[in-house]
């Protein structure tokens, strides 16, 4: 594979951040005289999608507590509705559903989407919760639910697919993407600016600016920056917490069962929305052994091939070695009896749907900083990190904004995930949801 030998921009890795940066970059560099795409190399170790960008389950929805996530993913939705036929994308919304101890976090949610112009609805008590689902889905039976919160904007997309048409974007830019070229390090210049990008296939000179994004490659690319394993925190309350790592790891959990799709439609044979249940009803099998009676919560979109989704991600320990995502499934023995118990808690049409559950590739790791949240930020002078948290396949509009900052603008909406937050204290609220991703 031949890589040029200088670039003014290098993007290091071809998942939604790396690809949408570059697209957006080029268009800026355009509009504003500075240059084009040409001027831009993205460098992936294997492809376009091969990372998490490529498993992902796609969902695209802004049912975040946070204020700061909540205004981020409304930008990045609009860049979604921007172009539906290139990226794969299906508006058909996104319900969260929960329990009382949700009540008060989903209703923040849904007064600051009042607030900023995202198109929700709420429900709240059983009665009424139950009555919205089964005008949906008439055989909506799910127990233990008191909110809802009906998300009219959000859906998803196909994730390979979507790749690809971002893919297809850049290259029209006069972008040049690379596959099959590993960066192995960074030569740094006396102000700990990157003059060259080392790769397996040679160095790579870097004119300006150096753009990473990694996915859950991320703690990798911490470290050859000579950033710490461990940070400490100081609190909202004004507390330090010390030598907390930076990058801890959860697998998430996601499978399928193989149905005609068409069969997970509304009442009035339209599309369903992406369905997200959160409730403490005790969990049956359909052979009635009880699988929890502790909170749990799944989530379900119509696929192409049946219904796939997926449920609470799983801690690992350690370090992960990720190279590259499997090609069977990730998840544990449990899962599938679970899941399957699940969305037959929820709708009467999938009982006994256990023996359709597909081993299909499906599930994985992802990295997580040390509050969960991402990082946009530089790490080094000339370095700007795209490090997501794992919350990011729905986040395509980073990538604009990213280019905004590397042209030397000012963003609001990428601020509030600066690095320096973990010293300051300037950490987003948390919610009661069981995911680390809410
Ligand atoms: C199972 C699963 C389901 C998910 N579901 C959702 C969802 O429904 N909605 C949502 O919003 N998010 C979801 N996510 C999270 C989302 O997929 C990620 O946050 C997002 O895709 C990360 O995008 P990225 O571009 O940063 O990384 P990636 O897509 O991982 O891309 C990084 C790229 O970097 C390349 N690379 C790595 N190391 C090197 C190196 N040394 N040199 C060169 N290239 C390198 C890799 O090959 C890879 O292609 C899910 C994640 C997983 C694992």
């Amino acid at each position: 594979m031949t890589i040029p030998a200088s670039s003014k921009y290098v993007v290091v890795g071809a998942g939604i951040h790396g690809l949408s940066t570059a697209m957006h970059l080029a268009r800026e560099l355009t509009q504003r005289g500075l240059g084009s795409g040409a001027d831009i190399v993205v460098l992936d170790k294997s492809r376009p999608g091969a990372g998490a960008s490529g498993i992902a389950c796609g969902v695209v929805r802004n049912n975040y507590f946070q204020p700061a996530m909540s205004e981020l993913m409304q930008a990045c939705v609009e860049v979604w509705e921007s172009d539906p036929a290139a990226y794969h994308y299906n508006p058909v919304g996104y319900i969260a559903l929960g329990p009382q101890v949700q009540e008060s976090d989903l209703t923040a949610v849904y007064e600051r989407h009042q607030r900023i112009g995202y198109r929700s609805d709420l429900y709240l008590g059983e009665a009424d919760v139950d009555a919205h689902m089964k005008w949906l889905f008439p055989d909506w039976r799910a127990q233990g639910v008191t909110v809802c919160l009906h998300e009219h904007q959000g859906g998803f997309a196909f994730n390979q697919e979507s790749v690809d048409g971002l893919l297809a974007k850049c290259e029209a830019e006069g972008v040049r993407v690379v596959s099959g070229v590993e960066v192995t390090g960074f030569t740094s210049r006396a102000d700990d600016s990157v003059s060259a990008v080392e790769t397996s296939a040679g160095p790579i000179e870097v004119g300006e600016q150096v753009v990473i994004a990694p996915g859950p490659w991320a703690r990798r690319f911490w470290s050859l920056l000579g950033l710490p394993a461990a940070i400490d925190i100081r609190t909202q309350a004004g507390d330090v917490q010390q030598n907390v790592p930076m990058w801890t790891y959860w697998n998430l959990q996601e499978g399928e069962i193989t149905v005609d799709p068409l069969m997970f439609a509304l009442a009035d044979g339209g599309a369903p929305p992406v369905i997200h249940l959160d409730t403490d009803a005790p969990l049956y099998a359909d052979t009635g052994e009880l699988i929890t009676d502790e909170l749990w919560g799944i989530y379900y979109k119509r696929d192409r091939h049946g219904v796939q989704g997926g449920a609470s991600p799983l801690t690992v320990d350690g370090d992960v070695e990720l190279d590259p995502y499997p090609s069977t499934t990730n998840v544990d023995d449990e899962f599938p009896e679970m899941w399957c118990a699940a969305l037959s808690h929820a709708m009467s049409r999938f009982e006994g749907c256990r023996p359709l559950y597909k081993q299909a590739r499906s599930g994985g790791v992802g990295s997580f900083t040390a509050d969960n949240f991402p990082v946009f930020d530089y790490m080094r002078p000339n370095v700007y990190c795209v490090l997501d948290s794992n919350h990011g396949y729905k986040m395509i509009g980073v990538g604009r904004e990213v280019a905004k900052v590397v042209v030397g603008e000012h963003s609001s909406l990428l601020y509030p995930f600066r690095f320096e937050r973990f010293a300051t204290g300037d950490l987003h609220p948390v919610s009661h949801s069981p995911y680390p991703w809410s």
